[in-house]
């Protein structure tokens, strides 16, 4: 059992240092109303057969499971999801210029709909704002490619018919090596290392942690449930994200604890 910590615990470390990283997962996001897929309540745990159908090779065999998927991207509650106050938070902490980064295994683009920087905000699973060929590669903004679902059931890329899927990394597919190499910088480089709503189970996300440590970073986690870096924590806390990460916030724009 790790001992689980206060936010004011870390009010000195976070308020002490120039360039925090955040990485966040689907924690930061069930209070805008996003499901996460994978936690123990996820909609995966609890109906593997609809991971299956973001398999990459099933997706591009089967028109059938592009027809289904295509209907799930319009329901997806991230078209309706307004940023929460641990969004705010971290949005704020990019203005003050604390942040070094922000990578979020989120696809739905609520840190940038916050206020955080376009360019701070490393998308490592990719993003379902955006729709990308995977023949010749042109990306299109996703409510385009949605409008015309009213007429097709699997649109094609208009530039060359070729198969296309939002701009996110299905089981199956690589991480964008671009992407993972600037998160990899990140964590090497940021003095706070602040983990949100993430298991830190999935690698190679996870292993950004190890990356901080070895760097001399302080890792900080905020999480439901235990990780497997919890015993290497400078501080573990387990309360609401929403509540905790505003907080955290406020110690590193200088609060006094
Ligand atoms: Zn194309």
């Amino acid at each position: 059992m790790t001992a689980t910590s206060r936010p004011a615990d870390v009010a000195s470390l976070l308020s002490g240092a120039d360039s925090i990283t955040v990485l966040t997962g689907a924690g930061v996001s069930t209070d805008s109303g996003i499901p996460d897929f994978r936690g123990p309540q996820g909609v995966w745990t609890k109906d593997p057969g609809a991971a299956a159908l973001f398999d990459f090779d099933t997706y591009m065999a089967d028109v059938n499971v592009r027809r289904r998927v295509w209907q799930m991207r319009r329901e997806n509650p991230a078209w309706q999801a307004r940023p929460n106050a641990a969004h705010q938070a971290l949005a704020d902490l990019d203005a003050a210029g604390r942040l070094r980064a922000l990578i979020t295994q989120n696809i739905d683009g609520l840190h940038q709909a916050a206020g955080a920087a376009e360019d701070r905000v490393l998308e490592v699973h990719g993003t379902i704002k955006r729709v990308a060929c995977m023949e010749c590669g042109a990306r299109t903004p996703t409510p385009r490619v949605l409008e015309r679902l009213e007429e097709e059931s699997d649109p094609r890329c208009l530039a060359c018919g070729g198969i296309q899927k939002t701009d996110t990394v299905s089981f199956g597919q690589r991480l964008d090596p671009r992407v993972l190499d600037a998160a990899v910088e990140a964590a090497a480089e940021g003095e706070v290392f602040l983990t949100a709503g993430t298991s830190l189970g999935v690698h190679p996300v996870a292993g950004l942690c190890d990356v901080a440590l070895d760097n001399g970073a302080s890792l900080v986690i905020v999480n439901a449930e235990p990780t497997p870096y919890d015993g290497r924590a400078e501080a573990v806390l387990r309360d609401p994200i929403s509540e905790v990460v505003p907080k955290l916030a406020e110690y590193a724009l200088g609060a006094q604890a």
